[in-house]
C-alpha cells in the first residue's frame, strides 16, 4: 500500500448511494475507492477496490447513510497507514445556492445554509448532509469540507442567470439559474488552459461535460459567464434521462389536459426522457449507438438529437465567448464517444471546428488530448476529475 500522504477522504453521498475515495490532494493518487449502492433496499451493496485488489460485500437491509458511513469506516480501519494520513474530508454538496462561491470548511452556519438550499435540491442536499453529519461523527477530529456543484457558476452575471420572470421570484425565492457540475467544468476548463500553454484567466473555452447528465459551461477569460443546466438540472442539453430545453408551458398542457398529476410530470422530464424517452431503449450512449449501427431509427433519432441540442448551444456560446481558445468535451460520452465528437464538430466546419478523426478515434478510456486538426480551433477531450478537485479544495483547509 502506497504512503504518499496527506490523503483526503472524499465522499459524494447520492440518494440512494454513496462514492468514497482516498486522494492525495497533490497527485491526484487515489489508493483505495469505493461504491455503496441501494441505500434503503433489501439490496444494499458495498464495492471498493484497493492495492489493485475488487471487494464486494453486502449491507444489513434498509441500511441509511449513517450505518453506511460505519462500513466505509471499517473498511478504512483495515488500512491504518492511509487512514493515518487523513487531513480532511471533503464532500460533494450539490446546490449551495447563492450562499457559496467557493467551497466552505464546514461548521453549524455552513450547515444551516445547505439545508436551507434543500428545498432546490431536495433528492441530493439532503443526502449530502446526511454524509456531512455521519462524518463528523466518524472523524471528529478531521476538517470537513464542503465543496459545491454550483460555486464555479456563482460568476455568471445576472443578465445569464435571470429568468426573465417577475424579478421578485428571483428576490423573495431565488429562482435563477445556478449551474451545476461544477467542479467538472472547472477542472477540465483548468486543464485545457495547461495544454494549450496559456494563462487560466486569458482563456475563451466552452466544456461540455456529456454523462448520464449533461450541461455545458460558457467561460470567459477564466470566468464562468453562462451554462445551460439552470435553477435545476433539468434544463439545457438532451441527457440520459433528462429531457433539458422544452417550451416551459409544457408541464401545465401535460397536467391540464392529458391528466398527469405534478409528481408524473416531474418523474416524466427526469426519468424518462432525453435519450432514453426518445429511443424507448436506453440511456446509455454505448447501446444506443450500437443499436443505430444495426438501423434501429429511434436509438438515431435519440443521438441526433442529443448531438443537433449540443450544436446548438456550442453555437450561441462561441458568440458570447468571442475568440474560442477551445472547445473540450468530457464525462462518460464526451471522454469515450468518438462518433458523438465527430458528429457534432463535423457541424461546426463553418465556425472553423475540424475534426482530426484518428485522433478522435484514439481518444477514450482516460485518454486527454487534442482532436482536431492543426488549421482548426482546437478540441479536446478530457478526462474530468471532479473527486481529485474536491481533494485539493478540502486540503487546503487541513491544518
Ligand atoms: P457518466 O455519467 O459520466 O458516467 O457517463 C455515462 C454515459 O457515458 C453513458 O451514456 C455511457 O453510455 C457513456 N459512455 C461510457 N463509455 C462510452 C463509450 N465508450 N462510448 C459511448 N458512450 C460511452
Amino acid at each position: 500500500m502506497s504512503t504518499n500522504g496527506p490523503y483526503i477522504l472524499v465522499l459524494n453521498c447520492g440518494s440512494s448511494s454513496i462514492k468514497f475515495a482516498i486522494i492525495a490532494p497533490s497527485t491526484g493518487e487515489t489508493p483505495l475507492k469505493g461504491l455503496v449502492e441501494n441505500l434503503f433496499t433489501a439490496s444494499g451493496r458495498l464495492t471498493y477496490e484497493a492495492q489493485g485488489e475488487k471487494i464486494k460485500s453486502t449491507l444489513p437491509a434498509k441500511a441509511d447513510h449513517t450505518q453506511a458511513l460505519q462500513l466505509i469506516v471499517e473498511i478504512l480501519n483495515q488500512f491504518k497507514q492511509l487512514k493515518g494520513q487523513l487531513v480532511a474530508v471533503g464532500h460533494r454538496v450539490v446546490h449551495g445556492g447563492e450562499f457559496f462561491a467557493e467551497s466552505a470548511l464546514i461548521n453549524e452556519a455552513v450547515i444551516q445554509a445547505i439545508h436551507k438550499t434543500s428545498n432546490m435540491a431536495p433528492l441530493h442536499n439532503p443526502a449530502n448532509l446526511a454524509g456531512i453529519r455521519s462524518a463528523q461523527l466518524a472523524f471528529p477530529l478531521l476538517p470537513q469540507v464542503a465543496v459545491f456543484d454550483t460555486a464555479f457558476f456563482q460568476t455568471l452575471p445576472k443578465e445569464a442567470f435571470l429568468y426573465a420572470l417577475p424579478y421578485s421570484l428571483y428576490e423573495a425565492h431565488g429562482v435563477r439559474k445556478y449551474g451545476f457540475h461544477g467542479t467538472s467544468h472547472y477542472f477540465v476548463s483548468h486543464k485545457a488552459a495547461q495544454m494549450l500553454n496559456k494563462e487560466y484567466e486569458e482563456c475563451n473555452l466552452i466544456s461540455a461535460h456529456l454523462g448520464n447528465g449533461c450541461s455545458i459551461a460558457a467561460i470567459k477569460h477564466g470566468r464562468a459567464v453562462d451554462t445551460s443546466m439552470g435553477f435545476t438540472p433539468l434544463e439545457g442539453l438532451v441527457m440520459g434521462t433528462r429531457s433539458g430545453d422544452m417550451d416551459p408551458s409544457l408541464p401545465s398542457y401535460m397536467i391540464e389536459q392529458l391528466g398527469y398529476s405534478a409528481a408524473d410530470v416531474n418523474s416524466i422530464l427526469n426519468k424518462e426522457s432525453g435519450l432514453k424517452g426518445i429511443s424507448g431503449l436506453s440511456n446509455d450512449c454505448r447501446e444506443l449507438e450500437a443499436q443505430a449501427k444495426l438501423g434501429n431509427e429511434q436509438a438515431q433519432l435519440a443521438l441526433d438529437m442529443f448531438c443537433y441540442r449540443l450544436v446548438k448551444y456550442i453555437g450561441a456560446y462561441m458568440a458570447v465567448v468571442g475568440t474560442l481558445d477551445a472547445l473540450i468535451f468530457t464525462g462518460g460520452i464526451g471522454e469515450n464517444s468518438a462518433y458523438v465528437r465527430s458528429k457534432v464538430v463535423s457541424q461546426l466546419y463553418h465556425l472553423g471546428l475540424v475534426i482530426d478523426e484518428a485522433l478522435n478515434d484514439e481518444m477514450r478510456f482516460g485518454r486527454s488530448g487534442g482532436i482536431h486538426q492543426p488549421a482548426s480551433l482546437p478540441v479536446l477531450a478530457i478526462a474530468t476529475k471532479e473527486e481529485w478537485v474536491i481533494a485539493q479544495d478540502s486540503a487546503r483547509f487541513a491544518k
